[in-house]
């Protein structure tokens, strides 16, 4: 099983950029990946397309899994809410993560994201 940190090591190794870097963002922090035991740069990013590209990558295994699951009698998706620290986190019983919030806040702040799981997200996985 592929954890979420192994797809994020995976793109920082070999970033899939949907564009290139443009001259003005050069003024801004950019990140680089150097080769092994070198100093040259295999790839150059701005953060926005470091975060991009991570972001797509874990989307698509996201979407994956839930495309996996959505045909699985196995697959529960109860809305699961535990104390983590002085927090409460919310999660799908499948284990799509869906936020954390401080105590006394509205637990629609997790019951909206797992709607849109429930409802939206596994419709689209389903069908897919
Ligand atoms: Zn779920």
């Amino acid at each position: 099983m592929i954890t979420r940190s192994d797809v994020i090591a995976q793109t920082l190794n070999h970033p899939v950029l949907t564009r290139p870097t443009v001259g003005h963002e050069l003024l801004e922090r950019v990140v680089q990946g150097l080769g092994p035991r070198s100093t040259l740069a295999d790839w150059t990013a701005t953060v926005p397309q470091l975060a991009d590209a991570i972001d797509t990558a874990l989307a698509r295994v996201d979407a994956a899994t839930l495309g996996a699951l959505a045909g699985s009698a196995a697959a529960g998706h109860a809305l699961i809410v535990e104390y983590s620290g002085c927090d409460l986190v919310g999660a799908c019983q499948c284990g799509r993560r869906l936020g954390r919030i401080r105590p006394g806040t509205a637990l629609d702040a997790l019951a909206v994201p797992w709607t849109t799981h429930t409802s939206t997200e596994l419709a689209a996985a389903a069908g897919a």
